[in-house]
C-alpha cells in the first residue's frame, strides 16, 4: 500500500528530527502533498495514525496537510487552470480537446515540524536540562 509506506517514511523522518533536536515529542507536522503525487489523502492519514502510535514521540502528533489542487496548462494557447477531467476536456482557451497538461509537482514534503522537549525553545541549541 503506497500511502502506508509514505506514512512510515514520514514517521521515520519525524523520529529522526526529534532525536537530532533532543525533543521528547513531535507536536505537529505540516506536510505538503503535491497535486500529482497520486496520494489518497484519507489513506495517508489513516496510515499515519496507525504508524505514529508505535512511538511515544509521535503518538500525539497532529498531522496538518497542505494539498494544493492540480492545475493544467494548454501548450497551444497558454490557458491555465483547474479542470475536472483533464484527459478529454476541451481547452477553455482554444477549444482543442485533450491538450491540457498537468502543471505541478508530485512531491510529498515535510514542510514544518513542531517539537517539544525539555528545552522548550529547541532553537538548535544542544543543551538539555535535568530529567
Ligand atoms: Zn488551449
Amino acid at each position: 500500500m503506497h500511502e502506508l509506506s509514505l506514512a512510515q517514511g514520514l514517521v521515520k523522518q519525524l523520529l529522526q528530527l526529534a532525536t537530532e533536536h533532543h525533543a521528547d515529542r513531535v507536536v505537529k507536522a505540516t506536510v505538503r502533498i503535491g497535486p500529482l503525487a497520486g496520494v489518497v489523502v484519507d489513506s495517508f492519514c489513516f496510515g499515519f495514525d496507525a504508524v505514529k502510535s508505535m512511538s511515544s514521540v509521535t503518538r500525539e502528533t497532529i498531522l496538518e496537510l497542505d494539498c494544493p489542487p492540480a492545475v493544467y496548462r494548454c501548450p497551444a494557447c497558454g490557458w491555465e487552470g483547474e479542470v475536472c477531467r483533464p484527459a478529454n476536456v476541451l481547452c477553455p482557451g482554444c477549444g482543442i480537446q485533450g491538450r491540457t497538461f498537468p502543471v505541478g509537482d508530485d512531491d510529498l514534503i515535510l514542510q514544518q515540524v513542531e517539537l517539544e522537549g525539555d528545552d522548550e525553545t529547541l532553537s538548535g541549541s544542544e543543551q538539555k536540562e535535568g530529567k
